[in-house]
């Protein structure tokens, strides 16, 4: 078991001694990433893809280093599969108004999950309605899993599209995506995987996983706001239509008509976040040496930890699975007649900061026959002490509210 409390000290913003359990939400940024940024932005910044001038090239040269670090990290067939977007949200309609709009229509079904989070439900219900097709949903089971049989009742000819989570940001659970995708492509379907859990704390090789297009952004794994990637297999993006026009995402304009520059630039229209990417790279950079499966280990073993901890809690329900099977950092709680946002409050108040709500996933807490969960969830430079003290924190909540 690899020890990872020597991270800590990276990361300035946990010295106040906040115990910060909000990870799923963004991460924290360690000091090589935040040097990266200053460093790059004081030496070497100018627009990309520009200017014939030398600061131009450098930082041309930093920019799409990034995304050959970024094919490097999730095992892409080549930079150009790497489309630097603002975020998984904007992977994902990419790919809804991308691909969605020119291949789907009456008699289609988009099929996504009810674990989904909004940022992968909404941009299809969107291109349902203008294209006609309709959407389905696999079932998740009682312990909070994708529901496999539900799937292969479901996955049919008339699906073009499967939309699924790599792993729930309310649940931590991680669905079989390797079968899903399989199986979707025996029945023609594309498949596109929200992975804005999933790349940061267990890694994605895209060639294994089969999917056709995966979504994530940099600032759940350690990196800047501003920035995300859409992978998409070569054959997926030449199936797609870029969504945003504008400068730089073009190859001739004539007053009429346009068009596209090359895979992937024609997917990034405007100037886009360049320092952001410099940061992304030096995040995979510090994830990389610590390792995806040593990352993993840690959030299960935290995990774990809490699980038990938290089980002996008065009045205190966990959503999800209890066991670690397919399962990441990420601890969805309800108290007996304490609301899911007192109890964050309360958290707070003792130094713990949790979210409280629906997590972008109001379907999934009908599911789950909530109205609100408060969520704690882990990362690198979690430890054995913040479990400690949200549990403290519980406790005195509990007490407050009188639960037994
Ligand atoms: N999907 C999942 C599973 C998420 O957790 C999030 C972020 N909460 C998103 C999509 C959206 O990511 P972003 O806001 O960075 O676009």
């Amino acid at each position: 078991m690899t020890d990872l409390s020597h991270l800590k000290q990276d990361f300035p913003i946990l010295g106040s001694g906040v115990h910060f359990l909000d990870s799923g939400a963004s991460s924290q940024k360690p000091i090589p990433v935040l040097e990266a940024m200053d460093q790059f932005a004081r030496t070497s910044y100018a627009n990309v893809h520009r200017g014939a001038y030398k600061l131009s090239v450098a930082a041309t040269d930093a920019f799409e280093a990034a995304r050959h670090r970024v094919a490097t990290f999730i095992n892409a067939a080549s930079d150009d599969e790497v489309v630097f977007t603002r975020g998984t949200t904007t992977a994902i309609n990419t790919v809804a108004f991308g691909w969605g709009l020119e291949h789907l229509q009456e008699g289609d079904v988009i099929l996504t999950t009810e674990m989904e989070h909004h940022a992968n439900l909404v941009p299809w219900q969107m291109v349902a309605k203008r294209t006609g097709a309709t959407l389905d949903h696999v079932a998740i089971d009682d312990e909070g899993r994708l529901d496999m049989a539900s799937f292969e009742d479901k996955i049919g000819p008339e699906v073009k599209i499967v939309a699924v989570t790599g792993m729930s940001n309310v649940l931590g659970t991680m669905p079989d995506v390797k079968t899903i995708a399989r199986r979707s492509h025996e029945f023609g379907a594309r498949v596109v995987v929200d992975a804005a859990q999933l790349v940061p704390h267990a890694g994605v090789d895209v060639q294994d996983l089969g999917a056709d297009f995966v979504a994530f952004s940099a600032h759940k794994m350690l990196g800047p706001t501003g920035i995300g990637v859409l992978w998409g297999r070569m054959d997926a993006l030449e199936e797609t239509e870029p969504f945003e026009g504008g400068g730089e995402m073009i190859a001739n304009v004539t007053l009429h008509e346009s068009t596209w520059a090359a895979i992937p630039h024609r997917f990034e229209a405007g100037t886009p976040s360049i320092i952001e990417a410099v940061g992304l790279h030096a995040a995979i950079d510090y994830l990389d040496s610590i390792g995806m499966e040593a990352v993993l280990e840690h959030d299960k073993k935290l995990t774990a930890i809490a699980l038990e901890r938290l089980g002996d809690v008065p009045g205190l329900s966990i959503q999800g699975p209890k066991d670690l099977t397919d399962r990441g950092g990420v601890i969805s709680m309800t108290m007996e007649g304490v609301h899911a946002h007192d109890l964050a409050t309360i958290l707070d108040e003792n130094g713990v900061s949790v979210r409280a709500g629906h997590h972008c996933a109001k379907p999934l807490m009908k599911c789950l026959g909530v109205a609100a969960t408060a969520r704690a969830s882990f990362y690198v430079y979690s430890e054995e002490s913040d479990i400690d003290a949200l549990e403290k924190g519980l406790r005195h909540a509990g007490e407050l509210f009188g639960v037994s």
